[in-house]
């Protein structure tokens, strides 16, 4: 499967269609979700090219691979969501058709500021 270059996250990643950003370093973009799903959604996407997380393990770089880890890490304690700041929550990738994956461009949710409830409805 090749990259979609019009996905509507490649978009936010050339500025061609705004967001609300919560981080941004070399290699990550975090943004709230436009649609939350909880009372904090937001996104934290690579800023290469990766359509899944298996395409991203496959094809990026090691220090890719380590930014997006952590940055989940640091937009959670930006949020004041994490273990150290707040009460937890949920991170997670959906992948491909029977994950539910609506938009090709990896990107991990994280779901807090209350109870998420169970993980699989
Ligand atoms: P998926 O179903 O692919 O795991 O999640 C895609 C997510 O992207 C959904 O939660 C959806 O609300 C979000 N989304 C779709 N379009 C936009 C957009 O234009 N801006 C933002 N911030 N989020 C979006």
């Amino acid at each position: 499967m090749k990259y979609d270059k019009n996905n509507i996250f490649a978009k936010i990643l050339r500025k061609e269609i705004s967001c609300k950003k919560i981080f941004e370093n070399e290699h990550v973009l975090s943004f709230y979700d436009i649609n939350p799903q909880k009372k904090i959604h937001a996104l934290v996407i690579p800023k290469g090219e990766y359509i899944n997380l298996d395409d991203f393990n496959h094809k990026a770089s090691d220090q890719e691979i380590v930014a997006l880890n952590k940055a989940i890490t640091i937009v959670a304690g930006l949020l004041n969501i994490s273990i150290n700041k707040g009460k937890g929550y949920r991170a997670l990738t959906n992948l491909g058709e029977y994950g539910g994956q609506e938009v090709p461009h990896l990107h991990f949710h994280l779901f807090g500021g209350e109870n998420v409830g169970k993980m699989v409805e």
